[in-house]
């Protein structure tokens, strides 16, 4: 019976795999449509100021309306786009998205906002990649000082020289670049100095373990202190609590984002709580004060 049993489980483990690969190549597929059928839109989620709440500007996240099953997230089809290459297009489209997002929102609002926008491996090591931020920062009029490129220590990975080469070309537009999910990743932090860098974004899985867990907290401090020596910003991701919110303050940790402040939502949405300032979990002076 036992026999019996496992062998049951096997197969419906099987059928369980299958299904998957099925799935995913199915996704992959359609994926090709989805620019020129219209089906991604970009949710933004503002970061703040880690003391008032102030929103200082978004990031844009990627979403996928597929026509047959619903809001697909990006960690299900961006690892799908970047193996058959078509995470260049997806990405060329979501710049110029959100370029054209944070240009009118500063306009609007007589704020200099900060754009985030996210690039995967194959994205940097694109060889159009900076003719194509120039050319969309260029039409959208936003200017590279307020626009952030995100990547993650596993860009370091596949070609370390070419990677290097391609953020500091980045840089030279005026773009900051940001390191995602910074502590995940295989590297100490003494890397770091080595990297062009401007900004470095605090994993969540570190904050969410605040303000208990003692780790993470003294892992965070380091952080801070190396980037201050380093001249490097810091943002801490996934904020939900305000005990995490204040013990980033006593950390002295600039920058956050997460649930706590606001979802990523999209752009009418996230422009609204710009335009009241409203942010919930931050009572008192307006996010944008000049706006009218
Ligand atoms: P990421 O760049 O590290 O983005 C942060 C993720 O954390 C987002 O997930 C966001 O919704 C989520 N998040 C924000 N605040 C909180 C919080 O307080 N609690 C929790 N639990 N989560 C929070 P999302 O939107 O599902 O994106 C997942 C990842 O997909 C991103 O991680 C990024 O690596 C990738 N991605 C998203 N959009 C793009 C894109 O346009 N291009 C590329 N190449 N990758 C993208
Ligand atoms: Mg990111
Ligand atoms: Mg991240
Ligand atoms: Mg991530």
């Amino acid at each position: 019976l036992a026999k019996a049993q496992g062998k049951n489980r096997l197969v419906a483990y099987a059928d369980g795999m299958a299904q998957a690969a099925r799935r995913r190549a199915e996704l992959q597929q359609d994926l090709a449509l989805a620019v020129p059928e219209d089906q991604l839109v970009v949710h933004y989620q503002p970061t703040v100021r880690v003391a008032d709440g102030r929103t200082t500007g978004f990031e844009a996240l990627v979403r996928w309306n597929h026509p047959a099953r619903g809001m697909v997230p990006p960690a299900e089809f961006i690892p799908l786009a970047e193996e058959t290459g078509i995470i260049t297009e997806i990405g060329r489209w979501v710049l110029r998205q959100s370029v054209a997002q944070g240009a009118a929102w500063s306009a609007a609002t007589g704020t200099p906002l900060r754009m985030a926008v996210n690039l995967s491996p194959r994205q940097l090591l694109d060889d159009d990649v900076v003719a194509d931020v120039e050319a969309a920062l260029r039409d959208s009029g936003f200017p590279a000082g307020q626009l952030t490129l995100e990547v993650t220590e596993g860009v370091l990975v596949r070609d370390v020289d070419r990677a290097v080469a391609r953020l500091e070309a980045l840089r030279a537009l005026g773009v900051r670049i940001a390191i995602d999910d910074f502590g995940t990743g295989f590297s100490g932090l003494s890397y770091l100095r080595n990297l062009p860098a401007d900004i470095i974004k605090i994993d969540r899985s570190f904050v969410g373990d605040l303000p208990t867990g003692r780790s993470a907290s003294t892992l965070i401090s380091s952080i801070v202190e190396l980037a201050r020596t380093l001249g490097l910003e810091v943002i801490a991701e996934g904020v939900e609590t305000e005990e995490q919110r204040r013990t980033l303050e006593e950390l002295r940790c600039g920058s956050a984002q997460g649930y706590l402040f606001a979802r990523p939502e999209p752009a009418h949405q996230a422009g609204a709580h710009l335009a009241t300032g409203g942010i919930p979990a931050q009572p008192g002076p307006p996010a944008i004060e000049r706006l009218q």
